[in-house]
């Protein structure tokens, strides 16, 4: 089932009597999620995500806007109507009921040419439970299962009904690392089976960036950009973007345009053709430092940081905005251990210029 969302905005009335100030949670959202994908709403705490999922489920009424399933426009059609699966962080399971008892209850009020015989709502919980895994779990309660356990029945409660979009907001966030890695990968499986269009909404890029088929970086309510995954990490529209995306994060540099050539100081590290002279921002990418006894760059050494198959060297520059330089190399390259000075070399691909005042990407290129 295609989702579109047109001009979607919420606006959230002043919860301070005093002040007026309205809460824009979502700002004209404008995008298309395509049939039997996966997409990642991605975005740090109070960027409006939850409420961009309530909203495509019923749950909250936009204040402007539509939206609308396949040809549907359902933004004014009620949550029950709409074909939804939704999963909380929090799991929500019915305490009292046994685990079977809470995947069948989506079913049990199923009404007229939907309403299923008993035989008919077994199966389907059986069905549900398998895709999940948990078929050996139903007569448990809640609180005899662990984490990782508890949000299957929840997936399993939000599949049951066989749902035209199945909505997931944190579904992971309450689990520990481990669990986490595999509870998304299971989740990556049971999409690509049903093929359910599904929007998974995390704050964690990694978490994001390892499922989707598309993200959709928001910040402030607004869409910063939107592509597949590695597309938006390889090609950032914006340094917000560029900073979110990535693990160690991007390295931000001062920097300048002069005469065709980029620099750090005083280290021409890229020529430029056709770009003015001006002061711009300058990411690298940590993986885009190479070490280089002839390279532009100068840093000075703070520490190497040997992590298996990578080193991770951590140095300082003092046009650099954040307090360290943290650049990944092969383990075979680290450099000696009494030096204190390092010089790269950069990768052309692994570094984007910003706008100072907008901070937008400048293009280079190649
Ligand atoms: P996210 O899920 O990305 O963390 P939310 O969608 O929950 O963000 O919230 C977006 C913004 O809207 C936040 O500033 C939040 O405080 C505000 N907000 C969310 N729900 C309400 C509400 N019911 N009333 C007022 N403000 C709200
Ligand atoms: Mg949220």
């Amino acid at each position: 089932m295609e989702i579109v969302l047109k001009n979607l905005t919420k606006i959230f009335p002043s919860r301070n009597k005093k002040s007026n100030e309205e809460v824009v949670a979502v700002n004209n959202l404008d995008f298309t999620i395509p049939d039997g994908k996966l997409i990642g709403l991605l975005g740090p705490s109070g960027c409006g995500k939850s409420t961009t999922l309530y909203m495509i489920s019923g749950l909250q009424k936009p204040s402007d806007g539509k939206i609308f399933f396949g040809s549907d426009d359902v933004t004014q059609m009620p949550s029950e109507s709409r074909g939804v699966g939704l999963v909380f962080q929090n799991y929500a399971l019915y305490p009292h009921l046994t685990v079977k008892q809470n995947i069948l209850f989506p079913l049990q009020n199923l009404k007229g040419k939907d309403k299923l015989t008993k035989e008919q709502m077994l199966e389907r919980s059986y069905d549900a439970a398998k895709l999940v895994q948990i078929d050996d779990l139903m007569d448990r309660k809640p609180s005899e299962l662990s984490g990782g356990q508890q949000q299957r029945v929840a997936i399993a409660r939000a599949l049951v009904k066989m749902p035209r979009v199945l909505l997931l907001d944190e579904p992971l966030s309450n689990l520990d690392a481990r669990l986490r890695l595999q509870t998304r990968e299971e989740i990556s499986r049971i999409q690509k089976e049903t093929k359910i269009t599904t929007v998974f909404v995390t704050h964690d890029q990694e978490e994001a960036m390892s499922i989707s088929d598309m993200i959709v970086v928001m910040k402030s309510g607004v869409v910063q950009q939107i592509g597949k995954p590695q597309e938006v990490y390889d090609s950032p529209a914006n340094l917000f973007v560029a900073k979110f995306l990535g693990t160690p994060p991007i390295n931000v540099f001062d920097g300048r345009v002069e005469k065709g050539k980029v620099y750090i100081k005083d280290d021409a590290v890229m020529d430029v053709k056709g770009l003015a002279d001006q002061e711009v921002i300058i990411g690298i990418r940590p993986e885009g430092f190479i070490l280089d006894e002839n390279g532009p760059l100068n840093c000075c050494l703070k520490a190497v940081e040997v992590m298996g198959r990578d080193v991770s060297i951590v140095s300082v520059n003092d046009a650099s905005v954040n307090p360290t330089i943290r650049s990944i190399i092969d383990a075979e390259k680290k450099p000696d251990h009494d030096c204190v000075k390092v010089k790269f070399s950069i990768k052309r691909s692994k570094i984007f210029l910003f706008d100072k005042k907008s901070e937008k990407r400048i293009m280079v290129e190649d």
